[in-house]
């Protein structure tokens, strides 16, 4: 995955669940940093031995499309995945706004990923970091770790620098948490998704390119939730309470997740997410 559409890919995403780390570490009586460099060691020894099978299955000529040249192996990435940073930092009794100690908390971590991607890198495997979309891995580890034992706050692990649900970060502050002092070290990119109730004016969205750039954040994207009505299927590009064609109140709403408009009634349930996904690819391709 590359911001902005740059042609870079990742042949596999190993993700590393910091929550879980972080509070296994600290009910054991270690240094958290410690035991998280074993684990970051230890995934990219696994992604560097899922890279020799894939070297392997080429040689056996199990790969048609790397030897058509569609994908060239020794371009894409070994990539290390993390989600839950919000929550580990929590955990950790760290605030989970713009302040000094979660700056320190994400640059240790983030920092010593990277460190490790170099110590790794070699003139034929190239490591990045992305905090992953984990729109059903997020759910996965909220519930593993609960049935683990852990401390678990919530049922979706945040894919950002900051809380979805929280209500005192605006938008501003939500460009910083993804601004230069946070994403320094994600090589692999991170999207601050901005849910908006309403579409803004264009010198709106100007002010908020240049908040963009003073915070450095480089990859974002804007989104409005659509009104779809259950009555009678209209469906509107604003966030209504009342249906403009039937005047009907039974309604839901539509909003994207990667490319798709999604219902928001259905969010929770990875299963139908999945299944929802399959029928929207195929109605854009009738
Ligand atoms: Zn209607």
């Amino acid at each position: 995955m590359g911001a902005g559409g740059v042609s870079t890919g990742s042949k596999s995403v190993l993700t590393v669940n910091l929550n879980r780390c972080i509070q296994h570490a600290v009910g054991k009586g270690i240094l958290f940093q410690f035991y998280l460099e074993e684990i970051v060691d230890l995934v990219h020894k696994v992604q560097l031995a899922y890279n020799e099978n894939l070297k392997y299955m080429q040689q056996k000529g199990m790969l048609p499309l790397f030897d058509a040249g569609y994908i060239n192996l020794s371009r894409q990435y070994l990539t290390i995945g993390v989600n839950g940073m919000v929550e580990a930092a929590e955990f950790l009794g760290i605030e989970i706004n713009d302040n000094p100690r979660y700056v320190e908390f994400v640059r240790q971590i983030l920092g010593l990923i990277e460190r490790y991607n170099k110590k790794y890198r070699t003139k034929d495997v190239m490591f990045n970091c992305e905090m992953i979309p984990a729109e059903n891995v997020g759910v996965k580890h909220a519930k593993w770790d609960k049935r683990a034992g852990y401390i678990v706050k919530r049922n979706c692990y945040n894919s950002y620098f900051y809380i979805v649900e929280d209500n005192s970060l605006n938008i501003i502050d939500k460009f910083r948490l993804h601004g230069r002092k946070y994403i320094e070290h994600l090589t692999g990119g991170s999207a601050l998704h901005l849910n908006l109730e309403e579409h803004l004016s264009k010198e709106q969205y100007k002010q908020l390119l240049c908040v963009a750039t003073q915070e450095g954040c480089n990859y974002f994207t804007f989104n409005i939730p659509n009104t779809v009505c259950n009555d009678c299927g209209h469906i509107d590009k604003r966030n209504l309470k009342e249906c403009p064609s039937c005047k009907g109140r039974n309604l839901d709403y539509l909003t994207r997740i990667i490319g798709y408009m999604k219902r928001v009634s259905n969010f929770s349930q990875p299963r139908q997410e999945e299944a929802e996904r399959r029928y929207y690819a195929t109605v854009s391709q009738l």
